[in-house]
């Protein structure tokens, strides 16, 4: 496993993955894009990162730090250690108005001597000049000087084949400890203070001549916090003149070319862009001796050391410090003739290292590369596959929002680990989308991305006539519950694959989940002849043995100013009917189901309302025995609006029932029908039995028994004043809860009438079971010319199996003397219909029995 934040330069917790650091990195992998504790956090793999800390000065968070030897230093110094520094000479660019007393600071701390880098500078020149004038002429000799640790660490890492190409001479830094070591006797723990942070890991490599690494950030905030106001002081050993110069952007060149005449060029990059690396490889590679220049210099660092990650100033007075620094120079190379003969600088610098052995400042490098894994075109395929990335133009967006220069390198850093695809800003956009649009169950498209594709369709096709089709699994839940869900999904997964090939490229598919879907395509004959030619979907592959079948509702786009969602709901609305469980059904919303569907919306829409302005009205049919006596009667109700317009029943009540209201309405008609009874009764009328019909869905209900009692108690009516009829195809259902709703009728005294005997549902189990006291005769029997013999042999037989079970026998419907002198003489109780009466309104019924208000 990688660790990761280990080496000199980390990033913290403030990290908040913003990339930035990323862009500002040379080197593919330094920088990891990870998950951690659920965030976004971008971290520095140590093994690949060169230390040049750029991305320390673009992190807008604060979050990319360094590590140095701060805490040692000043431990060692608390603790009276030896201690020499050595101290960078762009500090006294940088700090110039603090530098005196830094210094003064630092020897009140205790540290023994104080040198200047610009002394180790001039060596480091002398010794890079001698070494260029010995080797200048051989074609393979280096050119490259070593004068900024970012990039000898890069060269050694990444770009090894300039290994070679390296001058073997220490930089102005290690010259100086060198120096000081040997040639002064500095005994002392020597610690470079600077604006470097890759130089702690160059120290850790050439020991015993550097040992600490402090920061000038770092050296600040400590002289700082200690508010020293002592003695000011100057460094012991300082370089006479252009060592001065140093830690300016191109300061090594500048120095170089001092000593070589104008004919030989001393070049300078200042990044370690691949672009400064191109270069370089072109001058090694395709250029002569007398093409490339003598000797290349290359800085991290824009502005050289003056800008290193280990300070801030630079960033915030950078107007003086180049005012500054032009100050010195000037002031340095007043010694030294820049227009006089390079010879004779030569000379000077010479004479001034005279007593020194050259060979004493070389150094040697390192080879620490690893070579990459060679990523295949095949990988990137499948990279850029998985970033949805299938177009060239796709995979050359180049944005750098992901901190690469290009798509290309982005998915060289994920293949090699470095990032995942999910930093990819457009593979985000793609993947919001794509998971907005698609149904996860199934991988096809949602119903988001069915509306907005079959409005793409309608509106690009004009002269096009389409069909919205909406499709359901029959008896998906039964396929979840006998195989599982993991089954289930398989089911759909099959159904989405035959679907989409049915509706083909020019067609859509889409999942609405629970088994639901949608369909879209052209109303061809061909495309419906795709579809309805097909009686079940075929899943035996997945063990499951039944035939898997669908519902179809279909609805032709002809209105297309109709918005898809209401196409999708006639579509819906349609499929229910004419379905079955054992093939695939097909059903064509029609005009007359729009007109049903409308009725049903009005009727839905206006019943609350009817209830509240009182348009529901009480009719009553009266029912007579065979002597014509008034023996009782039937309430209905009636629909009568405001305006006069009457809704019949066999209109309301089916709406009614399928939307539930028939409960509310059955309560109402109950709770009129009693105030009614109790004002008879109270006027002291006779009142003959009135039946009250309980719907089937009312009958449904748990509280239906307790809502009655509750009549009962408030009206306290004699219980024979009223009966209950409830209808015969309520008696399908469950028979226990049946008989438990009947007898708890009965217990409050009221008799319980079966409906509609005979319409086609009864059953004489029924009979037998459920405790019922009247029998309402269905005259269907007698009306059907052809069977009128028949169906009075089967009346005959029914009241007198009634008469047995000791049950009045009421026959409804009746509406010719025949079929009422027939009745009459198989002995049937009670006769009812419009050969006595029609229904009436409660203001006629009263009347008939004699009620007057
Ligand atoms: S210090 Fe340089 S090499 Fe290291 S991660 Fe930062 S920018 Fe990249
Ligand atoms: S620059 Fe890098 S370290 Fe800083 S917040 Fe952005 S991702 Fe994190
Ligand atoms: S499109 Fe994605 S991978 Fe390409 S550069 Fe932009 S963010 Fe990086």
């Amino acid at each position: 496993m990688r660790s990761y934040n280990t080496g000199i330069v980390y990033s913290d917790e403030k990290c908040i993955g913003c990339n930035k650091c990323i862009a500002a990195c040379s080197v593919l992998g330094a920088n990891c894009a990870i998950i951690q504790n659920g965030q976004n956090r971008v971290v520095v793999d140590s093994r690949k990162c060169v230390i040049c800390g750029s991305c320390v000065s673009v992190c807008p968070q604060k979050a990319r730090t360094y590590r140095d030897d701060s805490e040692s230093f000043f431990t060692g110094a608390a603790q009276s250690q030896n201690i020499s520094v050595i101290i960078d000479q762009s500090f006294f660019v940088l700090y110039k108005d603090r530098a005196r007393s830094v210094l003064g600071w630092l020897r009140s701390l205790g540290v023994k001597n104080i040198y200047s880098s610009s002394l180790g500078a001039e060596i480091s020149v002398w010794a890079n000049v001698r070494y260029l004038l010995a080797h200048h002429e051989e074609d393979e000799a280096p050119f490259l000087v070593n004068c900024c640790p970012a990039f000898t660490l890069r060269v050694e890492r990444e770009e090894i084949d300039f290994l070679k190409k390296l001058i073997p001479v220490h930089s102005p830094a290690f010259c100086t400890a060198i120096y000081a070591k040997k040639y002064l006797g500095d005994t002392s723990r020597m610690v470079f203070i600077s604006p470097c942070v890759a130089v702690k890991d160059l120290i850790s490599r050439h020991k015993g001549t550097i040992d600490a690494s402090v920061s000038f950030d770092s050296i600040i905030t400590r002289f700082n916090e200690a508010k020293y106001s002592g003695t000011e002081s100057d460094p012991d050993q300082t370089g006479r003149t252009f060592g001065n110069i140093i830690s300016a952007e191109d300061g090594m060149a500048r120095c170089l070319a001092l000593f070589f005449p104008e004919k030989y060029i001393i070049a300078h990059y200042n990044n370690l862009s691949p672009h400064t690396f191109s270069v370089l490889r072109n001058e090694t590679q395709n250029c002569s001796l007398s093409e490339r220049p003598l000797a290349s210099t290359v800085v991290s660092c824009r502005n050289g050391c003056l800008d290193g990650p280990g300070t801030k100033k630079f960033r915030s007075t950078v107007s003086s410090i180049c005012i500054e620094y032009f100050r010195m120079f000037t002031d340095s190379m007043k010694d030294l003739d820049i227009e006089a003969s390079h010879k004779r600088n030569l000379e000077m610098l010479e004479k001034q290292f005279a007593g020194l052995d050259c060979a004493d400042f070389t150094c040697s490098f390192q080879d620490h590369y690893q070579q990459p894994y060679r990523i295949p075109k095949s990988t990137y395929d499948e990279i850029f596959t998985a970033m949805h990335k299938n177009t060239v133009k796709k995979r050359s967006v180049n944005c750098g929002f992901c901190g690469y220069r290009s798509c290309m390198e982005m998915a060289s850093a994920i293949a090699y680990g470095y990032n995942r695809k999910e930093n990819c800003i457009h593979y985000m956009n793609e993947e919001m989308a794509f998971r907005y649009f698609i149904d996860p169950q199934t991988g096809i498209p949602n119903r988001a991305a069915f509306v907005r594709d079959a409005e793409l369709l309608l509106k690009s096709n004009p002269a096009k006539k389409y069909v919205v089709c909406s499709g359901n699994v029959n008896k998906f839940k039964i396929i979840d519950d006998l195989y599982g869900f993991e089954a289930g999904d398989k089911v759909l997964h099959i159904v989405s694959v035959v679907l989409k090939y049915t509706v083909g490229s020019e067609g859509l598919c889409a999942s609405l989940g629970g088994g639901n879907f949608a369909l879209f395509f052209e109303y061809t004959p061909e495309n419906m002849a795709r579809l309805t030619k097909r009686e079940f979907i075929d899943c035996s592959v997945l063990g499951i043995a039944f035939r898997v079948t669908m519902r179809f509702g279909l609805y032709v786009a002809q209105d297309r100013s109709e918005s898809i969602m209401n196409m999708m709901n006639y579509a819906t609305i349609s499929m229910d009917k004419n379905s079955s469980p054992m093939e695939n059904t097909f059903t064509m919303y029609t005009q007359e189901f729009h007109d049903q569907m409308k009725l049903e919306t009005m009727i839905t829409a206006d019943m609350q309302g009817a209830m509240e302005r009182q348009e529901f009205k009480l009719f009553f049919q009266p029912q007579y025995n065979p002597a014509g006596t008034l023996v009782g009667a039937e309430v209905l109700c009636r629909w009568i609006k405001d305006d006069g317009f009457i809704r019949t029943p066999d209109v309301f009540i089916p709406i009614f029932e399928k939307n539930g209201f028939i409960k509310k309405l059955d309560r109402y008609v109950w709770e009129k029908s009693f105030q009614a009874i109790q004002r008879w009764h109270s006027a002291g009328i006779k009142v003959v039995p009135i039946s009250l019909n309980i719907s089937r869905i009312t009958l449904k209900d748990d509280d239906i028994i307790s809502f009655i009692s509750d009549l009962h108690k408030n009206y306290s009516l004699p219980p024979h004043t009223v009966h209950f009829e409830i209808t015969e195809s309520a008696y399908m259902n469950d028979q226990k809860r049946l008989i438990g709703r009947v007898n708890g009728i009965r217990n409050l005294g009221y008799a319980i009438a079966m409906d509609d005997f005979g319409s086609g549902y009864s059953s004489l189990n029924t009979l037998k079971d459920v405790p019922i006291d009247i029998l309402k005769l269905d005259m269907g029997f007698l009306r059907e010319s052809e069977n009128t013999e028949r169906g009075g042999t089967i009346i005959n037989s029914v009241v007198r199996m009634a008469q047995d079970l000791k049950l009045m026998t009421i026959a409804e419907g009746v509406e010719t003397q025949n079929q009422a002198d027939f009745l009459c003489s198989i002995g049937c109780d009670v006769l009812q219909g419009f050969l006595y009466s029609r229904p009436v309104s409660q203001a006629e019924f009263e009347r008939i029995i004699g009620f007057s208000k």
